[in-house]
C-alpha cells in the first residue's frame, strides 16, 4: 500500500491530516522534523541602551525571544555555517525599540531591519511603560532550530496517534456510552445507539467500562496516524508540513549516497 494523506481541517496556523500506509517510525521522523529541525528566525541576542521600566533587562530579552516572527527561513544562513567572522547580512539581521511612558509596548513596536520580516501578531505586550520610563533596545535575529531552544520552534502543538474505529457488536440501546463519552463518539438516533465520528476518539475506554453487553470494540489502525499541528503563526501549516517532509526527504537522499559510496 501507498503513502496516502487525507485532509481533515486546514487553517492558516492549524492542521488535522491522516497520513496512512506509513511505519510508526516514519510517522515519528515527520513529527520530530516539525517540531525539532526547520529553521526559523528569532530574536537571540538584546543590547539595552536604557531601560527604565519595571521589568528587568533579562526579562524584557526572554519575551522579546519568544515573539514569532514571520519571514522566509531560506533567506538566511545558520551562523556557525557562515563564511564570516562574527556576525554579517547573511547569518544575522537586527530590530529596534525605541519607546517612551506613558505607553504599552507591543510587538509591533518593533522595527525590523529587514522589511521582508515581520512579526506574526502585532498585540503581544512587552512591557508598561509609566510617565518617564524608556526603552530603547536593539535586537539581533539570528536563524535557528527548535532542537536548539524553544524560541525557534515552529509546531508548538504537534502530534500524532493511530486512527481509531470504534464498532458495536451487542447493543441494548441503554445508551449509557453515549453520555459518558467526551469526544461524542456515539450518537442516539430514533432511540437507537449509533456510531458517529470514530476519528475523535481518545482511546479513554469510558465506553467499554458502562457498556452492560461488553458490545463495544475500539481497534487502531497500525499504519495510519491522525496528525494535530498548530504552528506560533511564524509559518503556515501547510508550509510547515511541507518544509518537514523536504527535510525529511533531503536526508534520505542523503543517507542513499552516502550507503551507495560505502558499496564502491
Ligand atoms: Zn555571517
Amino acid at each position: 500500500m501507498g503513502i496516502e494523506v487525507k485532509v481533515i481541517d486546514l487553517g492558516e496556523r492549524k492542521a488535522k491530516f491522516i497520513l496512512s500506509g506509513v511505519t510508526p517510525a516514519f510517522a515519528n521522523a515527520l513529527r520530530r522534523c516539525m517540531i525539532n529541525e526547520i529553521p526559523r528566525l528569532a530574536i537571540d541576542e538584546v543590547h539595552f541602551y536604557e531601560n527604565t521600566s519595571i521589568l528587568f533587562d533579562e526579562q524584557i530579552a526572554l519575551r522579546l525571544a519568544l515573539i514569532p516572527l514571520k519571514a522566509d527561513p531560506t533567506g538566511y544562513v545558520m551562523e556557525d555555517e557562515c563564511t564570516c567572522e562574527d556576525g554579517c547580512a547573511l547569518c544575522q539581521t537586527t530590530a529596534t525599540i525605541s519607546a517612551e511612558g506613558p505607553k504599552m509596548v507591543y510587538s509591533s513596536d518593533l522595527i525590523m531591519g529587514d522589511e521582508n520580516i515581520s512579526v506574526a501578531d502585532d498585540r503581544i505586550p512587552i512591557v508598561d511603560l509609566k510617565e518617564g520610563q524608556k526603552l530603547l533596545l536593539n535586537a539581533i535575529i539570528r536563524l535557528g532550530t527548535g532542537e536548539m531552544h524553544a524560541k525557534w520552534q515552529s509546531a508548538v502543538v504537534c502530534g500524532y496517534k493511530n486512527v481509531p474505529h470504534v464498532s458495536i457488536t451487542d447493543c441494548n440501546d441503554c445508551a449509557r456510552c453515549v453520555s459518558i463519552c467526551p469526544r461524542d463518539v456515539f450518537r442516539l438516533v430514533d432511540g437507537r445507539v449509533m456510531i458517529g465520528d470514530d476519528i475523535n476518539c481518545s482511546y479513554c475506554k469510558l465506553c467499554l467500562d458502562v457498556c452492560e453487553l461488553q458490545g463495544i470494540v475500539i481497534e487502531e489502525e497500525p499504519d495510519a496516524f491522525l496528525f494535530t499541528l498548530e504552528t506560533d503563526g511564524g509559518m503556515s501549516a501547510s508550509m510547515t508540513i511541507a518544509y518537514a517532509i523536504h527535510l525529511l526527504k533531503e536526508r534520505a537522499i542523503r543517507l542513499k549516497s552516502a550507503l551507495e559510496s560505502l558499496a564502491h
